[in-house]
């Protein structure tokens, strides 16, 4: 792939990741996720624009239609949010943040209907929450993360469901933004505040597990011989840096454990062996079992 014919690309995503989330944003890559080390390079190309795909920038590919036979042009995009022959997995994305969402109203107290009628137009949103005054209804949806994206999708969920009532989208970036204005759902459902940020921080783990499956399930389809594969010196670049970065995380994990061992060793010598003590020595928790294990994935 030429890297500079994606040049262009990159930012863009960054200006989704910018509108807020920023501390989430660290969790999700922190030592601590539940995001696998398989996961990453999925993430950190499709977020770069520089997926392997037919119809990017500087692709060599004869062929820039979709792979999967859609017949759109194969870009970051299509592949991400847009191919209606991974319209399955896109529905199982956005259906997991739904369940998530109604599993948090319901645990309030909150009586919401799922893709219930509200009128003879026989729209459907996929929550009406019926226990406020008046009903608001709560539309999920995942666009592109780009700040251009997720706006279009709240102003095109607004104007969709706008002579139903209160309308309040909920918008969730495919590679992990927020838009702001969803928070005002944390309001209207009276969630408070370190609950709605747990919530916010699961949805946006859910976003990006179900995009990186769509992506993984679609470059599977590897149908012509001029589809786009990492260039061999890229290919040894990435391995490169990533076996280095995994071994440097690896060799740090090592050491903790060991120094953990110590002390707890010399906590045990005056009687305590309690693992808040560790928390209280390094002013920090740290969860060893946490970490993930290079050699073994
Ligand atoms: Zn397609």
């Amino acid at each position: 792939m030429d890297v500079k014919a994606t040049v262009k690309q990159q930012g863009k995503v960054a200006t989704g990741l910018a509108l807020g989330m920023v501390k989430d944003t660290a969790a999700l890559i922190s030592c601590r996720t539940r995001l696998t080390f398989q996961v990453w390079p999925y993430l950190h190309q499709a977020r770069l624009g520089r997926l392997p795909v037919r119809g990017c920038p500087g692709s060599k590919s004869t062929n820039k239609k979709c792979r999967l036979g859609c017949g759109k042009l194969e870009t970051t995009g299509h592949v991400v949010c847009c191919c209606q022959v991974n319209s399955a997995l896109s529905i199982k994305r956005h259906n997991s943040i739904l369940d998530l969402m109604v599993a948090e109203a319901e645990a309030l107290a909150h009586s919401v209907p799922i893709n219930h009628s509200i009128d003879s137009t026989g729209m459907r949103p996929d929550i009406v929450v019926t226990s406020t005054n008046p009903a608001i209804i709560i539309d999920v949806t995942v666009p592109l993360s780009c700040a251009e994206g997720l706006a279009r999708a709240k102003d095109k969920k607004i104007e969709k469901y706008k002579h139903l009532g209160s309308v309040l989208p909920l918008v969730v970036g495919s590679l992990g933004s927020w838009l702001p204005s969803n928070d005002a759902i944390s309001l209207a459902l009276s969630i408070p505040g370190r609950r709605w940020n747990n919530l916010k921080r699961k949805m946006n783990l859910l976003a990006i597990q179900g995009t990186t499956r769509i992506i993984y399930e679609h470059l599977a389809y590897h149908t012509e011989e001029s589809d786009p594969m990492p260039e061999e010196d890229e290919e040894t670049e990435d391995k490169v840096f990533c076996n280095f970065f995994s071994k440097a995380l690896f060799s740090v994990h090592l050491k903790i454990k060991s120094i953990k061992s110590v002390l707890i060793s010399l906590i045990s010598d005056t009687g305590s062996n309690e693992p808040k003590n560790i928390k209280l020595i390094f002013g920090i928790r740290w969860d060893i079992n946490a970490c993930i294990d290079p050699a073994t994935g």
